[in-house]
């Protein structure tokens, strides 16, 4: 069973003041621990990675004036209620609102956890209008919430619908069950998306910490990529979690020995009730930089922020280009990422050179 109040989480762990004066608020997410991923909090240490992520404390009622609900306005590109259209060529369709656990930095707080429940069929209708009408869309990511709440039916019955409008759609599952309860990854579930098998599946989930990858993990992902269904990881960078190099070292090696691509390290979005979650910008690229030092262009995620305001992603990394040409002959000026200089020079692209 679940844990969703702080007296069954009393029985697991003994609490701290922080954590015992937090209050639910409207735009929080609910309390929701699998039993699975209990099983892996240190009830010793109250200062586990794996327990900040999901035991909610009071840092959580606090507001900063610089953050918001929706900061990358999602409700303005929505297209009805569960479709985002940000992205010329990309859509996220929001499969429900519930997850099976609940993460204490969700940056889609305003819509997670609300309760709603599955798409309907007339948000589905008319999601698959808006594809069909939009051939420039060439991926959508099913998302929410977490999509894989959905029985397998439905899922086969929705994915049936995206697929008949447009067979040539990539769809992504970003699903953070992998880590959250494994069990839910069956061969019958990656039957279905087999069936389904006009146009390539991906699978994106989200470990944070390389103690979340255990056995029970790498088998739920092992059947995605047997049956031809690539994995990429998105980590959120966290304080108190795996905001130093050593952590999200391992974390990436580990993953890409599971066959799981390092895709994207986030840094925290400015959404309601999570500055204490959030690393500062100059640690993350001292961070970002030192793993490009370690890592290899395999293993190493791209570190991005996703602008407030609807700014939509960037990458975040070290300036390796310490000057420009001044003039068409000129050269370029280089650092290396161990920190030297080298300098590189452009072709002649001048008539009489050929
Ligand atoms: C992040 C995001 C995507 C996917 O972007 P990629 O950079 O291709 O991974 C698509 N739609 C929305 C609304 C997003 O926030
Ligand atoms: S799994 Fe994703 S949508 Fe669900 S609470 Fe965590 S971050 Fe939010």
């Amino acid at each position: 069973m679940a844990i969703t109040t702080l007296e069954q989480l009393k029985q697991h762990l003994e609490l701290t003041q922080d954590e015992l004066s937090w209050k639910p608020s409207p735009t929080s997410v609910p309390l929701c621990i699998t039993e699975h991923y209990m099983r892996l909090l240190d009830p010793s240490d109250p200062s586990d990675p794996l327990r900040r992520q999901v035991v909610p404390t009071c840092h959580e009622n606090v507001g900063s004036r610089s953050e918001s609900p929706d900061p990358l306005m999602e409700v303005k590109h929505s297209h009805g209620e569960r479709l985002i259209h940000r992205y010329m060529n990309r859509v996220a369709f929001l499969a429900t609102d519930i997850c099976p656990m609940y993460c204490r930095h969700c940056f889609r707080r305003r819509f997670t956890g609300n309760m709603m429940g599955p798409a309907s069929e007339s948000d589905i209708a008319g999601a698959c209008e808006y594809l069909k009408a939009n051939p420039q869309i060439k991926e959508m990511l099913l998302t929410g919430g977490d999509p894989l709440t959905l029985s397998d039916e439905q899922l086969d019955s929705m994915i049936g619908s995206f697929r008949k409008a447009r067979p040539n759609l990539i769809i992504r599952i970003c699903t953070r069950y992998p880590v959250s309860q494994p069990s839910r990854i069956t061969p019958h579930l990656i039957e279905m998306f087999r069936s389904h098998s006009t146009a390539p599946f991906y699978l994106m989930t989200q470990f944070n910490h390389p103690r979340e990858l255990t056995d029970e993990s790498i088998r739920a992902v092992s059947l995605f990529v047997d049956a031809g269904i690539p994995a990429m990881n998105q980590s959120v960078l966290l304080r108190g979690v795996n905001d130093n190099a050593d952590t999200l070292e391992e974390l990436c090696n580990r993953l890409l020995f599971c066959r799981v691509k390092p895709y994207y390290l986030f840094q925290g979005d400015m959404v309601v009730g999570t500055e204490y979650f959030r690393v500062p910008i100059r640690r993350g690229l001292e961070i970002e930089r030192e793993l490009r030092l370690r890592l290899s262009g395999l293993a190493m995620p791209n570190y991005v922020a996703d602008l407030p305001d609807g700014g939509g992603k960037i990458p975040l990394c070290g300036n390796y280009i310490l000057q420009e040409p001044d003039n068409k002959k000129g050269s370029w000026l280089f650092r290396t990422p161990e920190g030297e200089t080298r300098s590189v020079q452009d072709p002649d692209l001048s008539p009489q050179a050929y």
